[in-house]
């Protein structure tokens, strides 16, 4: 089985079509997307309609799908962030936003592996740092686990006790599972990355093959940036997605 792994999608449609389109060529059966479809972006009605056509989906939200579908208010989002939830919130329609409200609270235990927005133990949370991920391994009983909400396409291995962490820099990298250590891996952002990769970022999970291939895929960031621009939302949010950080 394969599973296509999204993540941070931030109402970028131009990316999340390029991720798509990519992933279909490579071939996969489920998706699993590990929230925040919508925000900083300047098209969530037309990522999420994308996003709701994948069948069969599994799905956790995010901090800004909560934010945007009046689940929690923006108090604790910076500046910007806050503006755009606001922004968001009057251009949703009623029926995708029952949808972001709808989304399942993380973590999700999939059977074969967990997803989550933020760390599994809490979704605000982030996992940034080996000892997040110690923390995380040590109070819940997974082998693997997929998480977003960082925008850094990461792996971190634990393996007879300890925790090592690899930021995932190629465009095209095969990570191999060993079945005799656990998994926490971040696909990466594909509406926003900040690893300094400007690339959409994704990942496909082969459960035969016992590998996750992460992908990074470039989009029309231009045309991203001008639909923002255009929006009237922050420039900052355009500004920053050439530089993918
Ligand atoms: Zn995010």
């Amino acid at each position: 089985m394969r599973y296509l792994v999204l993540s941070d999608l931030h109402a970028n449609l131009e990316a999340t079509r390029a991720v798509l389109d990519d992933a279909r060529r490579l071939g996969f059966d489920e998706t699993v997307i590990l929230g925040d479809l919508v925000g900083y972006g300047a098209e969530p009605n037309e990522v999420i309609e994308l996003v709701r056509r994948l069948e069969p989906m599994h799905a956790v939200r995010g901090n800004h799908d909560k934010a945007a579908s009046g689940i929690t208010n923006a108090e604790t989002f910076h500046d910007v962030a806050r503006e755009a939830v606001m922004w968001t919130r009057e251009r949703l329609t009623g029926e995708n936003r029952r949808f972001l409200h709808g989304l399942t609270e993380g973590p999700a235990d999939l059977g074969k592996f967990w997803i989550a927005h933020g760390s599994p133990l809490d979704e605000e949370e982030y996992i940034l740092q080996a000892a997040d991920a110690h923390e995380t391994f040590s109070q819940l009983d997974l082998a693997l686990a997929f998480f977003g909400h960082t925008h850094f396409t990461s792996v971190f291995r634990l393996e007879g006790g300890a925790v090592s962490m690899a930021l995932v820099r190629g465009d095209d990298e095969l990570v191999r599972l060993d079945r005799k250590c656990r998994y926490l891996v971040n696909p990466g952002s594909i509406g926003q990355p900040r690893d300094c990769n400007p690339k959409a970022s994704y990942a496909i999970l082969d459960t035969r093959r016992e590998t996750i291939r992460v992908r990074r895929v470039a989009y029309d960031i231009a045309g991203a940036q001008a639909k923002i621009r255009k929006a009237g939302l922050p420039p900052v949010l355009a500004y920053r997605l050439a530089q993918g950080v």
